[in-house]
């Protein structure tokens, strides 16, 4: 089966991407393992984050932000094309802080954000108590105080990627689940995938298969050093509202269901994707500390997942020297950079220019000198 475009993956980074190429061509399959692969599209956390992210990597928080100002637009185009809301809002969020060390910490962070992002600027406030509870009545006792980006906002990831896989089916693009790639080859331009039995050929392909990147990215000479970090999630009933005005908090969020979601844990276990009692009742407890209506909720849902991690936990894009034409993406966050990997990433892809915000997450970031002898 011949193909302009092959996408191996069809989580929320390859369904992003093969989106924004098929403003170019329709002639594209998207590959996707399945049910049996980890897909942290699955179980995640759902937000549109840019607040704290990128200490140090300005090109990354300008990455971000360019992403959350695309969002409204991007689920906006995807509702009117397949009548599917991702039910994207960004609302700002705020981070709640416990106790006066935690204060000081974030506010040196917000501080330094803001003045490694210069011309561009970083708008941020930290809030006091009073100024948190007048936006989230329901605070604890605990809680001192805040920090505020307008930047930050949510979305249903489950959705998103329903509108994505729907919006795909539209231009007639086949996406394939149950298709582990197995081979793949390239020769005289040409690139040769096996998948479930099947052959496909293309003259460019994407790799976008999260955990499943590095092994096959390494295929085709490209270095993709991803890990594993796994991330536990608690889900309470449905509960009236708690959040005050529609403000998006980290690491406690409600659903427009009413279910509660809990997650902030971050464990260095492998591919191990088991919940684990210690782990989720520490989770449970931080989560009450903030939001003390929460200890009489009951949890009807535990997961775990896991997500796709560099080892400075900023994206990785890389297009082969050995086999031009190939490309690999991966992010520990696909919900907030979907927007921008369909519509700015992709164009790159299709054969324009690479997006400035990308020119330093390429592989070559974790080549550490040696020292001399
Ligand atoms: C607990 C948790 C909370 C998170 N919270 C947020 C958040 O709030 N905001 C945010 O922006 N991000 C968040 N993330 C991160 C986000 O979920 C990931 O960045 C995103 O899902 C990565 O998407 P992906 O397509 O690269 O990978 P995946 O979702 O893992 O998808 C990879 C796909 O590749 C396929 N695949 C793998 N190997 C093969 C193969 N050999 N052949 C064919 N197909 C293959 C799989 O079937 C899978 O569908 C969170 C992640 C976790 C785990």
């Amino acid at each position: 089966m011949n193909r302009d475009i092959i996408v191996i993956g069809g989580g929320l980074v390859g369904s992003a991407i093969a989106h924004g190429l098929s403003r170019h061509t329709r002639s594209i399959v998207v590959l996707d393992e399945g049910d049996r692969a980890f897909r942290a599209t699955r179980g995640n956390f759902g937000l549109v984050w840019v607040q704290s992210k990128g200490d140090g990597a300005p090109h990354y928080v300008t990455w971000s932000r360019r992403s959350a100002d695309l969002w409204g637009d991007f689920a906006a185009e995807l509702r009117e094309e397949t009548g599917v809301d991702a039910i994207h809002r960004r609302t700002g969020g705020i981070h709640l802080l416990v106790s006066d060390e935690e204060f000081a910490q974030r506010t040196a962070l917000m501080e330094r954000l803001r003045r490694q992002s210069g011309n561009e600027g970083y708008e941020y406030k930290m809030l006091s108590r009073e100024d948190v509870r007048d936006r989230i009545p329901t605070i604890g006792p605990d809680v001192v105080g805040g920090s505020w980006t307008p930047y930050d906002g949510v979305a249903n990831p489950l959705f998103a990627l329903r509108a994505m896989h729907a919006s795909l089916a539209a231009r007639g693009i086949a996406y394939r689940p149950g298709m582990a790639v197995e081979a793949l080859s390239h020769d005289g331009g040409t690139f040769t995938v096996q998948a479930g039995g099947e052959v496909f050929r293309a003259k460019k392909l994407v790799i976008a298969a999260g955990l499943g990147t590095k092994h096959l990215a390494a295929k085709l000479g490209m270095r993709v050093p991803v890990e594993p970090q796994r991330g536990q999630v608690l889900v309470t009933e449905r509960l009236k509202p708690l959040l005050g005005n529609g403000v998006t908090v980290t690491n406690v969020r409600q659903t427009a269901e009413g279910s509660v979601m809990i997650g902030d844990s971050q464990e260095d276990v492998g591919f191990d994707n088991r919940t684990t009692v210690p782990v989720l009742a520490e989770m449970a407890a931080r989560a009450v500390q903030k939001f003390p209506a929460l200890r009489d909720a009951q949890i009807v849902r535990t997961w775990a997942a896991l997500r796709v991690m560099s080892a400075d936990g900023l994206p990785i894009y890389v297009q082969s020297r050995e086999t031009p034409g190939a490309y690999a993406a991966t992010c520990h966050s696909g919900v907030t950079l979907a927007a921008a990997h369909s519509r700015v990433l992709a164009e790159w892809i299709a054969g324009g220019p690479r997006p400035e915000e990308t020119l330093k997450l390429v592989p070559e970031r974790f080549d550490v000198p040696q020292a001399a002898e």
